[in-house]
């Protein structure tokens, strides 16, 4: 029976610990992050994931699921480890790999026998080649043979809906170079297998190559759906038919056409700006890729010129914003990269105070947004962030702002500028209640 270690218990190593301990398996999940640790043993979630509390209760009821700090120890009573810890941005938009290493080095040193070490991480191409290296040398420097396989598994997982994902994907990648690894891999997916998910087993660099690629396309979709956004509201036509007719093309698809303030999150940003610069490390321009970049910058700066302009030349600096939603997308509490980040910023530079509420955000709202501490105040729902303001500002679709008493909004407000930057609501309702209604490409 597969031992699993999870090294790195975040949004993408506790999950995968969870749902491989719900698929029966037993799971060790480890993190260097005492708190993190602590709070888990205890019960608690340290991030906010739909489903995720009950399910690692349930597992760790039933002994399938630990934590511990102890790498070490994990080590040993694992024959499968996979690394899942942060690959952070760096200044030049190449991805940080000194978590990745820190951790390959600390297999190495706690090695005991045969072990597959499996790279959930997003990682740049080579990457696990370098682990393979670093650990064979370590064992040389400890003076033991103990035989072991690298394997890259990438994660296609969604914040917001990860145990979902992660226990129905689409495809599970596995990058090996050795027969054995992937039949350890097949054996630890086996729900998955007998589920007839597709599985794609090629080379490492294949499987590092499939994650970038795919994230890279993904974001350059929501881009074009942006810029055809924009292009709509000059020229009169609506992005949403524009999006629905377009989707019904079995060839494009209907998912990530919906525009909005630009892309956020942990990945598709800094997984952009990593692939923009493998390429140009290796003699090409993905100038798709590069442009996206740019223009997904200028899109969250034109939501803000699209406020500032509405309000004309009136004093927009005694203005007051409702600001719902600050969460890159709902569904979590992660901020990494949330446009709102940027407009946020951006309109309290122009002087703009600005009441939020967001379902979950807050906690990372509040040390995210202290450099604009003086210009903001947290609220503790949609109504009382629209109490007195002039105009509301929807940033992230919580499900909660779609049903919004927009009667009740009007009449405590005391502007009537409506920006809807998910495009949640129709333009004629909206209007109809007396706001000014901006969306993003209608
Ligand atoms: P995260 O920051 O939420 O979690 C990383 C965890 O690793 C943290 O808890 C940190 O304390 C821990 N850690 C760092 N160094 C460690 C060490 N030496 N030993 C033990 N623990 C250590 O990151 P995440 O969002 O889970 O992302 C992890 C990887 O998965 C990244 O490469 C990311 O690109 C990729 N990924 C993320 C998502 C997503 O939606 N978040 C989806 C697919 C892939």
């Amino acid at each position: 029976m597969n031992k699993i270690a999870v090294i790195g218990s975040g949004y993408v190593g506790l999950v995968t610990g969870t749902c491989l301990a719900d698929f029966g398996l037993e799971v060790i999940c480890v993190d260097n992050d005492n708190v993190k640790i602590e709070l888990l043993k205890s019960g608690k979630m340290p991030i906010y994931e739909p489903q995720l509390d009950d399910l690692v209760e349930r597992n760790v009821y039933y002994k399938r699921l630990s934590f511990t700090t102890d790498i070490k120890k994990a080590v040993e009573e694992s024959n499968v480890i996979f690394i899942a810890v942060g690959t952070p941005p760096m200044d030049d938009g190449g991805a940080d790999l000194q978590y990745v290493m820190q951790v390959a080095e600390n297999i190495a040193a706690s090695m005991n026998g045969y072990k597959v070490i499996v790279d959930k991480s997003t990682v740049p191409i080579g990457t696990g080649q370098k682990v393979k290296a670093l650990v064979s040398s370590i064992l040389k420097e400890r003076g033991v043979d103990y035989q072991f396989d690298v394997v890259s598994n990438p994660e296609f997982l969604r914040e917001g809906s990860a145990i979902y994902d992660f226990t129905h994907p689409d495809r599970v990648v596995i990058g090996s170079e050795s027969e054995m690894a992937a039949k350890v891999m097949k054996e630890v997916y086996r729900v998955l297998y007998l589920n007839e998910t597709p599985f794609v087993t090629t080379n490492i660099e294949t499987a590092e190559m499939i994650k970038y690629a795919s994230n890279a396309f993904l974001a350059m979709k929501i881009t074009y759906i942006n810029e055809i956004a924009n292009l709509c509201e000059t020229v009169g036509a609506n992005v949403k038919h524009v999006a629905k007719a377009m989707g019904k093309d079995g060839r494009i698809s209907p998912k990530f056409l919906h525009p909005g303030p630009g892309y956020g999150g942990s990945c598709f940003p800094k997984d952009t700006e990593a692939l923009a610069k493998i390429a140009r490390e290796n003699g090409l321009v993905i100038s798709l890729i590069e442009t996206t970049i740019e223009a997904n910058e200028r899109q969250k700066l034109r939501m803000v010129e699209k406020i500032r302009e509405a309000f004309g030349d009136t004093a927009f600096n005694d203005k007051t914003l409702s600001i719902l939603g600050i969460t890159f997308k709902p569904k979590t509490d992660d901020m990494r990269e949330a446009p709102s980040l940027v407009i946020l910023t951006e309109l309290a530079k122009l002087g703009v105070k600005l009441k939020i509420f967001d379902p979950e955000g807050r906690k990372e709202g509040a040390w995210r947004l202290e450099h604009i501490q003086g210009n903001i105040e947290f609220c503790n729902n949609e109504y009382d962030a629209c109490e007195g303001t002039d105009g509301l500002v929807l940033i992230t679709e919580w499900h909660q702002f779609r049903n919004m008493d927009l009667d009740r909004l009007r009449g405590m407000m005391r502007g009537n500028y409506f920006f809807d930057l998910r495009n949640v609501y129709e333009r004629e309702f909206v209007e109809d209640k007396g706001f000014r209604y901006f969306g993003v490409g209608v």
